[in-house]
C-alpha cells in the first residue's frame, strides 16, 4: 500500500505588472492554438482524413511556429502549446465518452489558461515562491508545503491569476490539532480516512490474519462433512477469528476514541447491511462487523466525549462527487483510487475526497 497520496492546491499568484503580461500571453498562445488544433481537426474530419492530435502537433511545430514569431518570444514556455494540443485531444476524449459537450472554441477572457510543465523534470515547490520553466521565479500569497509536481496550470479568475497542480504526499501520521468537524470515510483497505487528511490503515499484521482466515476457510470447505477432520478446522477457523475480533475491536476502539477526542461533530455515512446478511465467508463477514462495531462505538463515546454524530443516508454519493465542484463523477469505478475530476480536473485520494463531501455535510446538515 502507498505511503503517498495525491493532493491537488490551487492558490493565488502575487504577480508583478510584468508577470502578469506574461501570463496573458501565455493564455493567448494556448487559445490561439487550441483553436487552430479545433480548426484544423473539423477540416480534416469533415475530408475525410485520417489524424490524430499529435499529427496536428506536428504540422504545428513544423510550418506554424515558425510563420508566427510571438510564439517564440522571450520568456515564453514552449511547453505551452504541447498541452493545448493534449487539450484539445482530452477534450475531445470526454466528449467520445459522453461526459462533456463537442469542444468549443477558446474565447479571450473567459477560462483563461495555461499548462506548462519541466520537459519531464519534477518542479520542487515550498514556501512562498515557485519556479516556473521558461518564466522564471513567480510569488504566491500563501505558502506551499514543500513538494516536487510534473505539470503546473496557471488560470485567471476575473484579474488574478492562480496556479495549480497536483503532487504526492506523504500521508500525514499524527495530528495534534482539534478541528471542530471531521468527515468518515470508512473503507476495507484504508480502515478510515478522515477529510483532516489522516488515515488509519488496515495493518499489516492484520491483512495477514485475514489471508490466514481465508486459508482455513477454504480448508474448512474442502473436509467432509461430519468427519473428525472437519471438526479440527472448524476450531481453527473460529479461534482465528475469534483473535482478529478481538484485534480489529481494539483498533477500532483506538480510532474512535481519536476521533472523538479530536472533533466536535463527526459525520460517517450509514452502513451497507445487505452484505452481511448474505454471505456466509467469515473474512468478509470481519469487515461487515468491522462496520458496525465502529457505528456502535462511535455512537457512544460521542455522548461521551459531547460530540454530535451525524449519520448520513448511504445513497448519499460520497465518492462520486467531486468535493471541490461537486460534480458527479458517473463513471468511476471501485478501481480508481484517484478520483479525477473531468470537470474542474481535481486530483486527489478517493477516500478523502468522499472524507470531505461527508465534511461539508456537517455545515448543511
Ligand atoms: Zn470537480
Amino acid at each position: 500500500m502507498s505511503e503517498y497520496m495525491l493532493l491537488g492546491v490551487k492558490t493565488k499568484l502575487n504577480l508583478t505588472d510584468a508577470q502578469k503580461v506574461l501570463m496573458a500571453k501565455h493564455a493567448g498562445i494556448r487559445r490561439f492554438t487550441f483553436n487552430w488544433g479545433l480548426g484544423a481537426w473539423q477540416d480534416l474530419h469533415r475530408a475525410g482524413c485520417k489524424f490524430n492530435y499529435r499529427t496536428l502537433r506536428t504540422f504545428f511545430n513544423k510550418h506554424l511556429k515558425a510563420e508566427y514569431a510571438w510564439i517564440k518570444e522571450k520568456g515564453i514556455c514552449q511547453k505551452v502549446t504541447e498541452f493545448a494540443f493534449e487539450d484539445l485531444n482530452a477534450a475531445f476524449n470526454r466528449f467520445f465518452k459522453g461526459q462533456a459537450k463537442y469542444p468549443n472554441f477558446k474565447k479571450k477572457g473567459k477560462h483563461d489558461s495555461f499548462t506548462i510543465n519541466s520537459g519531464g523534470k519534477p518542479m520542487p515547490f515550498g514556501g512562498k515562491s515557485i519556479k516556473l520553466p521558461t518564466i522564471g521565479w513567480v510569488r504566491l500569497y500563501e505558502g506551499l508545503p514543500d513538494g516536487t509536481t510534473n505539470k503546473i496550470t496557471i488560470s485567471r479568475m476575473a484579474d488574478d491569476w492562480y496556479i495549480s497542480f497536483a503532487y504526492n504526499q506523504k500521508k500525514p501520521e499524527v495530528y495534534n490539532n482539534i478541528i471542530p468537524a471531521v468527515g468518515v470515510d470508512l473503507g476495507v483497505k484504508t480502515l478510515a480516512t478522515l477529510s483532516t487528511g489522516k488515515i488509519f490503515e488496515n495493518p499489516r499484521y492484520l491483512r495477514g490474519y485475514l489471508k490466514q482466515l481465508a486459508r482455513l476457510q477454504r480448508r474448512l470447505d474442502r473436509k467432509e462433512y461430519g468427519s473428525n477432520n472437519r471438526q479440527k478446522a472448524k476450531n481453527k477457523l473460529q479461534r482465528m477469528y475469534a483473535k482478529i475480533k478481538f484485534l480489529r475491536q481494539d483498533l477500532i476502539h483506538k480510532i474512535t476514541n481519536y476521533i472523538c477526542k479530536n472533533h466536535a461533530t463527526i459525520v460517517i455515512e450509514d452502513l451497507n447491511v445487505s452484505g452481511m446478511l448474505a454471505n456466509g465467508n467469515l473474512a468478509l463477514s470481519i469487515d461487515d462487523c468491522s462496520f458496525y462495531e465502529f457505528r456502535r462505538q462511535l455512537e457512544y463515546k460521542a455522548k461521551k466525549f459531547d460530540c454530535e454524530l451525524i449519520i448520513v443516508d448511504r445513497w448519499f454519493p460520497s465518492s462520486k462527487t467531486c468535493s471541490t465542484c461537486g460534480h458527479k463523477h458517473e463513471n468511476l469505478t471501485l478501481k480508481d483510487r484517484v478520483f479525477n475530476c473531468p470537470n474542474c480536473g481535481l486530483q486527489i485520494d478517493r477516500d478523502l475526497n468522499a472524507a470531505l463531501n461527508l465534511l461539508k455535510l456537517a455545515y448543511i446538515n
